[in-house]
C-alpha cells in the first residue's frame, strides 16, 4: 500500500499521509492473512431504504439491475460521442449501461401500498428481487393493501405475478391509470403496432388477465391511497403517471420513468431515449416535471436512480443535475 503512494502521489502529499500509510501497513501485517481466509460473499445485500415523508413510511427496494452492451441508439438524438461524455462524467463505463429498478413501498397509516412491481422472475437472476428484499426489509408481500401502477412497460407490471403465475400481492387490489389501460387494452391499437411492439401488448393482457374487480382504473388528479395523488405525465408512455406524496408538511414526488439514467438524461433533458414512446412529449413533460421540483425544492424518486432512488435535482446550465440524498441512520 505505502509503496503505490510512493509511485503515483507527489512528495507534499506523501508526507501528510505518512503516518496513515503506515498504520495500514501494520494493519494489513497483523490482520490480513486471517481476514483473506474468508470466502467473499460475492453479491449483493437486499436493498432496502427507508424515510418518512410527514407520516407516512416510505420504502425503497432494489428489484435488481440490467447490464448490457451500450447500443448506438439508446439515445436517439445524439451523437455516440456526447452519451460517452455524459457516460464519463459520472464516471460510468463508455461501452456498458446498467439500469436499475426500484419499487416503493409506502406505509400511509392505513394502507400498505406498492408502486409498481418491478420486473417479476427472472430465470437469470438479475432482477425480481422485489419480493426477497421486501420480505427481507420487514415487510410481507401478503400485508400488502394495494398496488399501483405507474404505466405498463415490463419492468414495472411484470412483478403482479410469481413464476407459476399467481399473484405476488394476493390480498392486494390493484390499481391502474385508465389512460394507460385505453391505450393498451385497445385491439386496434394491438392490430396497427409495429412487430417489435406486439409483445408488450399480450404480455399487459397475460398480466391483468381475469382479475376480475380486484382491479379497477384511476384517473388523474384524485387520490388513490391517503396522501398520494397520481398525476398526468404522458409521453414515455400515452398514459404515463407520477405521483404526489403529502402527509403534513412533508412532500415527495414519484417520478417514475421521466427519465431513465440520470447521468444521461436529467443532465440532457432534452435527450430522448429509446424507450419513451413519444418523445417530444416526454421531453417536455419532464421539463416542466423538472422545473417544478426545483421551483419546489421536493426531494424526488425515480424509479430508474441509482439506490436508494432519491434525490433533490437542481437546474444546471442547459438541464439538471441529481443530488443523491445523504443516508438517515434514523428515520
Ligand atoms: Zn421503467
Amino acid at each position: 500500500m505505502t509503496k503505490i503512494w510512493q509511485d503515483t502521489t507527489r512528495r507534499g502529499a506523501l508526507q501528510t499521509l505518512g503516518a496513515g500509510a503506515a498504520f495500514a501497513a501494520t494493519s494489513a501485517a497483523g490482520l490480513g492473512s486471517a481476514l483473506a481466509a474468508a470466502p467473499p460473499v460475492g453479491k449483493q445485500a437486499p436493498g432496502v431504504y427507508r424515510q418518512k415523508v410527514g407520516d407516512i413510511e416510505v420504502t425503497s427496494v432494489t428489484d435488481g439491475g440490467r447490464s448490457f452492451p451500450l447500443a448506438d441508439n439508446f439515445v436517439r438524438n445524439a451523437p455516440r460521442a456526447d452519451v460517452n461524455s455524459a457516460l464519463q462524467a459520472a464516471y460510468m463505463p463508455a461501452d456498458r449501461m446498467t439500469i436499475v429498478f426500484n419499487p416503493m413501498v409506502l406505509n400511509t397509516g392505513g394502507k400498505l401500498v406498492v408502486i409498481d412491481t418491478g420486473n417479476g422472475p427472472d430465470p437469470k437472476g438479475e432482477v425480481g428481487h422485489f419480493i426477497p428484499n421486501m420480505t427481507a426489509g420487514g415487510i410481507d408481500p401478503k400485508s400488502i393493501d394495494m398496488v399501483v401502477i405507474s404505466h405498463f412497460h415490463g419492468d414495472h407490471i411484470n412483478g403482479v405475478r410469481l413464476a407459476d403465475g399467481s399473484l405476488a400481492f394476493p390480498n392486494a387490489e390493484i390499481k391502474v391509470p385508465a389512460a394507460e389501460w385505453a391505450f393498451w387494452m385497445s385491439d386496434e391499437n394491438m392490430a396497427k403496432a409495429p412487430d417489435a411492439m406486439k409483445g408488450a401488448f399480450n404480455n399487459v393482457r397475460r398480466v391483468f388477465k381475469d382479475l376480475g374487480d380486484r382491479l379497477t382504473r384511476y384517473e388523474m388528479d384524485k387520490e388513490v391511497a391517503a396522501g398520494v395523488t397520481p398525476f398526468a405525465t404522458h409521453g414515455h408512455t400515452p398514459g404515463h403517471t407520477s405521483f404526489a406524496v403529502q402527509s403534513g408538511s412533508g412532500r415527495f414526488l414519484i417520478q417514475s420513468d421521466i427519465t431513465n439514467h440520470p447521468a444521461l438524461f436529467v443532465r440532457n433533458p432534452g435527450w430522448h431515449a429509446i424507450f419513451d414512446m413519444n418523445p417530444t412529449e416526454a421531453e417536455a413533460t419532464r421539463r416542466k416535471f423538472y422545473d417544478r421540483a426545483v421551483a419546489d425544492k421536493t426531494p424526488v424518486a425515480g424509479f430508474h436512480y441509482p439506490f436508494p432512488s432519491v434525490g433533490h435535482v437542481e437546474k444546471a446550465g442547459d438541464g439538471y443535475r441529481l443530488v443523491p440524498i445523504a443516508w438517515s441512520p434514523a428515520l
